[in-house]
């Protein structure tokens, strides 16, 4: 079998040309939603991050409020700022990039944002709404993941499904989501006995490890759908966690790295930022 390809660069720009023109009618309204993305030092990868969420948010025609503090910021400035953004109505999202410097408790910062404007989903308020199965702000990736997930067609219920990773951003609450849509989760992570074997059951392989193609052919089940969350830098480029070329001869579909995961995330965002848009309108509250 020759894997299809589950191309999350096309998706992404169908959802966000569907909000650029849910933006153009919010606007009529005098909403215009509000994005804030802090940055906090000088983290190359951060700075490349930040760079993208707010050229998306541009080109959605969402207002963009970025916040670029020093290296030196200390917990209590940081913290006044989330405050002011808080309390802020033009302000419907509001976006810590991580990672923070080491003077900053990044659990304190978290918390400290109000849960209906954690657009990436990482309040502990909305990360137990997610267990609970109540409707929660739903982290990025993995909510691009479970779209990416369900425009195959392949209904997840009842499926085997292994996610390898267990990261509080990525591989918890994919597994989750996962949960909730009936499949069969197993969470695989660096003390799994046999995780080959565990990957070999799998009919939908999440891989969110950080190891360049550490999942290989002989750890797909024939006809799996993989999704490759790895984005590792090498000389050659970026790669993924997934050694591709053999697993898509395996596999009924795959994500490519890039272009697959990847552009979901922030297409995510975006729709997160909007959703709290409308529900709030221009209070922001
Ligand atoms: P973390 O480093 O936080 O977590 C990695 C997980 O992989 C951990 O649970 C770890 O297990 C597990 N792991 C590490 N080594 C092994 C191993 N040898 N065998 C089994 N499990 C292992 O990473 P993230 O979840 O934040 O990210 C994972 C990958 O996804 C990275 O490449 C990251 O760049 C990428 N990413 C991509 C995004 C996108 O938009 N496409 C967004 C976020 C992340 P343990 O807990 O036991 O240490």
């Amino acid at each position: 079998m020759t894997a299809k390809i589950l191309d999350g660069k096309k998706m992404s720009a169908e959802i966000r040309e569907a909000i650029k023109e849910k933006v153009v009618l919010l606007k009529e309204k005098g909403i215009v939603p509000g994005l804030a993305v802090i940055l906090v030092g000088d983290n190359p990868a951060s700075k490349v991050y930040v760079g993208q969420k707010e050229k998306g948010c541009l080109e959605a025609g969402f207002a963009s409020f970025l916040h670029r503090l020093p290296e030196t910021t200390s917990q209590e400035e940081l913290l006044a700022l989330i405050d002011k953004l808080n309390a802020d109505k033009t302000v419907h999202g509001i976006l810590v990039q991580l990672p923070l410097p080491r003077q900053i408790d990044p659990d304190t910062v978290l918390a400290a944002i109000r849960p209906e404007k954690d657009v990436d989903g990482f309040h502990p308020v909305n990360i137990g709404r997610l267990v609970a199965g109540l409707p929660a702000s739903e982290p990025c990736t993995p909510k691009g993941i479970l779209r990416l997930l369900k425009s195959t067609g392949i209904p997840l219920a009842g499926k085997e499904a292994v996610v390898i990773g267990r990261s509080n951003i990525v591989g918890k609450p994919v597994a989750l989501m996962l949960l909730a849509e009936s499949a069969t989760v197993t969470i695989c992570h660096s003390k799994t006995a046999d995780l080959a074997e565990h990957a070999r059951r799998a009919d939908i392989l999440v891989a969110a490890i950080g190891k360049p193609r550490f999942v290989t052919a002989d750890m797909v089940k024939e006809g799996a759908v993989v999704i490759d969350v790895g984005i590792n830098r090498l000389e050659e480029g970026l790669v993924g966690d997934v050694d591709y070329e053999p697993v898509a001869e395996k596999a009924s579909w795959i994500t490519p790295v890039p272009g697959g995961v990847g552009p979901m995330t922030i297409a995510m965002l975006l729709e997160n930022t909007l959703e709290q848009a409308e529900k709030t309108g221009a209070s922001g509250r």
